[in-house]
């Protein structure tokens, strides 16, 4: 029970690594608000109905992160079913893998408005929330391995992801004074929605999880406990922190 009666909110927390950081908050004891974009409710419904199996008590909110109206509109939301925010976890994203020379600028102005000015909108709105509060806080960005190296077909994807591990280092000390603690967390390959198209081809699969020590790529969950650490009262002293959490495919260049 590491969050026991904390309000925890996640970003994009309908489907892959959102949706299984929000079920291990409330498997932790939290109350969750989750936020999603997809006009079909039913994948966030569902993950707001397997934490009522829980016990606990969640809502989602159905926004777009992009819109500089949403965050506070997700605070407002789980002011309104919890009266408290502890927690904020930083994490819808979009990867539509696209080749550079030639890549539209919707492309890349969606791609940065939504993992990069999202995260920003979100991280401000819900800081602002836990000052007024007035006893601090836990703010976590899921940043990306991406943060450290390059991707072909991600020159869009990569540079929001390193400037939401820069925009953690500026919030902790920003907000450090007010006992809120910043810290990003840096997936390796998770397979999720986001790679799916990309990891359909078995001998692109087969080298990623080859070049992972431990040997597989990663599932969703794995996320879940470094996230929830983060966020806990266990990691009171841990803020401006990168954490990866690939399996030690970064390390793994000799
Ligand atoms: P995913 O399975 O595609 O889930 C993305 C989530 O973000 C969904 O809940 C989606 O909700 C939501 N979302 C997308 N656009 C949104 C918007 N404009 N406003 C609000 N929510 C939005 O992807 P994932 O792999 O779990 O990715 C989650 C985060 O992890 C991303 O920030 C990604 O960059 C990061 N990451 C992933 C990997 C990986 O290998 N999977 C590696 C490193 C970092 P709807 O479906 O309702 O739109």
């Amino acid at each position: 029970m590491l969050l026991k009666d904390k309000v925890v909110l996640v970003t994009g927390a309908s489907a892959g690594i959102g949706r299984a950081i929000a079920m291990e908050a409330a498997r932790q004891g939290a109350r969750v608000a989750i936020n999603h974009f997809d006009p079909d409710n039913s994948a966030a419904d569902k993950t707001v109905a397997e934490i009522k199996t829980l016990g606990r008590d969640a809502v989602a909110l159905r926004a777009d992160v992009a819109l500089p109206d949403s965050a506070p509109a997700f605070v407002e939301a789980a002011i309104k079913a919890f009266g408290q925010v502890d927690v904020v976890v930083l994490n819808a994203g979009i990867c539509p893998f696209h080749s550079f020379l030639d890549m539209p600028h919707e492309v890349f102005e969606r791609t940065m408005a939504v993992n990069l000015h999202g995260a920003y909108y979100m991280a401000q709105a819900a800081a602002n929330q836990m000052v007024k509060q007035g006893k601090g806080g836990a703010i976590i960005g899921v940043s990306s391995i991406s943060a450290y190296v390059g991707g072909e077909y991600q020159t869009h994807y990569t540079p929001t992801k390193a400037g939401i591990l820069s925009l953690m280092n500026s919030l902790a000390i920003a907000l450090g004074k007010h006992g809120i603690r910043c810290n990003a967390v840096l997936p390796g390959t998770i397979e999720t929605d986001i790679n799916k198209a990309d990891l359909s081809d078995p001998r692109k699969r087969a080298a990623m999880a080859g070049r992972v020590p431990l040997g597989r790529l990663g599932v969703p969950e794995d996320l879940a406990g470094p996230v929830i650490f983060l966020a806990s009262d266990m990691a009171r002293y841990v803020n401006g922190a990168a954490l990866l959490v690939d399996g030690g495919m970064f390390v793994n260049l000799q």
